[in-house]
């Protein structure tokens, strides 16, 4: 049985409960668009299993992240980002700005980018 949070709004989305705009989707994993896209492409890729963050999900299940970062580059692929790059974030607690705590990789790209991130 798939880990799930109810009060988690990508678990929300993940079951359907919440629309998303859904580019990608494997048995364990699904992608949609970020409401607030800060860049031409940005989509999230979640685990379908709730789990707070990137090494929570290493910790209690490698491969299910390992599955999460292929279907970031399925994404990345499909969206075609791979020739000019893109940005594969993964915010994680309060001064990375996280705001909802169930893993997301953010695909972001289209356009040049900047380093340091703010
Ligand atoms: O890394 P962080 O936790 O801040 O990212 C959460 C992301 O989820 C934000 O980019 C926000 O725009 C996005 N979001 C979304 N759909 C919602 C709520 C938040 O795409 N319903």
């Amino acid at each position: 049985m798939t880990p799930r949070d109810p009060d988690c709004l990508f678990c929300k989305i993940v079951a359907g409960e919440i629309p998303g705009e859904v580019v990608h989707e494997t048995e364990t994993t699904l992608a949609f668009r970020d409401i607030q896209p800060q860049a031409p492409t940005h989509v999230l890729v979640v685990p379908k299993a709730h789990h707070p963050n990137a090494v929570a999900t290493a910790q209690a299940d490698p491969s299910l992240l390992v599955d999460v970062v292929l279907a970031a580059g399925r994404v990345a692929e499909q969206e075609g980002l791979v020739e000019r790059g893109y940005r594969l974030v993964s915010n994680t607690g309060q001064d990375a700005q996280q705001s909802v705590d169930h893993l997301h990789l953010h695909v972001v790209g289209g356009r040049a980018m900047q380093w340091p991130p703010g």
